[in-house]
């Protein structure tokens, strides 16, 4: 057989630990075997982050810019304990943090539905998308004890040194009060993203706030909203036969429960964070949820929702068996595989990423899966099996596929 042809790379993140295998064995079974593979290498390992002062992480962001499309593995953001493990130079930001600022874009994360594992909640069928607003609000919040009676407020100073004054509170005793901000160019941003990706994947929009309570803050980002869809999406929304739905946060917390899933949901920067791992937590996995930056020029980076499964790096270290799930991080690839065929007309390669998503599916259906879902599968007498084989036995399931 032979191999499908990529014109354009794709810009390839490696990264840290468990993950770090599973993309080598991914590569090597799963995609060099059917692809000609055209990727831009960017080594986001944490020893080469140091070497290079994290210009290697700048460097995958700006190619990011440059190609349109990346897969990115999961990577350790250092903290104490790994400065000394990898005697860093500094404690290097995030690269996810880093990426996302200098995109600009927003995260959608997505559960893979799979029969067998299901959701808590039963009614949901199909999966709920957040999008996660990642600039501002509490995360960027200035705070202060308040130790007794006094006044509060917010001081606006324009440049012109005019002052608008608003009272936060009078304090008779002890308090906390804090100061957020948010800005209009980040949630149009937040909300531009939402809406082309809505388009990319045919769902509808769901956007929530609490815009009752919060007159202005809230309110703001329910109108900028509101007004990019009337002026530039109500028309492609209506051709694509998708809606966009403004509600309250209760209400829409009310409604997911009762769906059956299968839009996406627009959260601002804190609902998000927590909404995100309910949603991942319910559907059944962490190990099965996809991740997506994506800007509101439509770029777009892959990435699995899990962090680098570190407990299991440690074991594979001591020469024990691993059984670690590599399904979002192939969904990842597939991911990009995709987007890269449909960004360059290559109907091959989307099809190659369907059917090597559908191998996945397939082969846990099949009862053959790693031992995080074996503990939560509803199949019976599953086949649990190590890191390695489980990929080969996607591969096989593939090969299977693919000669049809
Ligand atoms: P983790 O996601 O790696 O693991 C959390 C728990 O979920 C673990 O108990 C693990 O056993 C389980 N788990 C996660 N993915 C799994 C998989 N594919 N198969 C089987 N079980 C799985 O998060 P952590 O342990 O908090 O963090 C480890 C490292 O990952 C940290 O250094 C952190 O900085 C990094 N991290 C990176 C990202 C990213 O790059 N996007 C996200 C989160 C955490």
């Amino acid at each position: 057989m032979e191999k499908i042809k990529m014109t354009t790379p794709l810009v390839e993140m490696d990264g840290d630990e468990m993950t770090r295998i599973l993309w080598k064995m991914i590569k090597d079974e799963l995609l060099y075997p059917f692809i000609d593979l055209k990727t831009e290498y960017y080594d986001l390992g944490l020893e080469h982050r140091n070497e290079t002062d994290d210009q290697v992480t700048v460097d995958s962001a700006n190619a990011t810019k440059k190609y349109g499309v990346a897969v990115k593995c999961a990577t350790i953001t250092p903290n104490a304990a790994r400065m000394t493990e990898y005697h860093l130079k500094e404690m290097w930001k995030s690269p996810n943090g880093t990426i996302r600022a200098m995109l600009d874009g927003t995260v959608f994360r997505a559960p893979i539905i799979v029969k067998g594992i299901e959701p808590c909640v039963k009614n949901w069928k199909k999966p709920i998308t957040i999008a996660r607003h990642a600039y501002g609000d509490v995360y960027k919040a200035s705070e202060m004890k308040i130790p007794g009676p006094g006044k509060c407020e917010l001081v606006y100073t324009a440049e012109d040194g005019t002052e608008t004054r608003e009272l936060i509170h009078n304090f008779t005793g002890a308090g906390v009060v804090q100061g957020q901000h948010n800005l209009c160019n980040s949630i149009e941003s937040f909300a531009r993203s939402c809406f082309n990706y809505a388009l990319d994947t045919k769902q509808d929009l769901w956007f929530a706030t609490k815009d009752t309570i919060s007159k202005k803050y809230d309110h703001t980002f329910k109108d900028i909203f509101q007004e990019i869809y009337d002026s530039e999406y109500a028309q492609k929304f209506k051709d694509a036969g998708i809606t966009y739905f403004y509600t309250l946060i209760d209400d829409a917390v009310a409604r997911v429960m009762k769906s059956e899933g299968g839009y996406i949901w627009a959260c601002k920067n804190y609902d998000g964070d927590v909404m995100s791992d309910m949603v991942s937590s319910a559907f059944g996995s962490l190990a099965m949820m996809t991740s997506v930056l994506v800007t509101p020029d439509g770029k777009y980076e892959y990435e699995a929702a899990h962090g680098t499964v570190q407990r299991h790096y440690y074991k594979h270290l001591k020469g024990e068996e691993t059984s670690t799930n590599s399904v979002a991080t192939i969904f990842a690839w597939t991911g990009a595989l995709r987007k890269r065929g449909e960004l360059d007309g290559s109907h091959e390669l989307e099809e190659f990423a369907d059917k090597l998503e559908k191998a996945c599916v397939k082969t846990i259906e099949d009862g053959k899966m790693t031992k995080d879902l074996a503990l939560i599968t509803t199949i019976s007498n599953p086949v649990v099996l190590n890191s390695e084989d489980f990929i080969k036995a996607i591969r096989s399931t593939l090969e299977g596929m693919l000669l049809l």
